[in-house]
């Protein structure tokens, strides 16, 4: 039969969960519990991860006013 082989599988696919290293379950896969999902899911809201977000925005808004800028002093000149 193939039993054997189904079993195989399963215990390498399953991991252990990266945030305490206990064996992951399927439910919350690679995490073991839903408490780990949401300390993973905590680190990359509240870190590093909104910062970079928010930057290119805001360079995009001063690049905008730049060209703004430049638009008006063109006009005044023209007059
Ligand atoms: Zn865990």
């Amino acid at each position: 039969m193939t039993a054997t082989n189904v079993h195989r599988f399963t215990s390498r696919k399953s991991r252990p969960c990266p945030m305490c290293k206990k064996p992951s379950t399927e439910a919350f896969h690679p995490f073991c519990t839903k408490r780990c999902a949401d300390v993973d899911l905590g680190k990359w809201l509240g870190g590093n991860y909104a910062i970079p977000a928010v930057e290119p925005a805001d360079d995009f808004g001063s690049e905008a006013a730049k060209l703004a800028e430049n638009e008006n002093w063109q006009s005044n000149d023209s007059s």
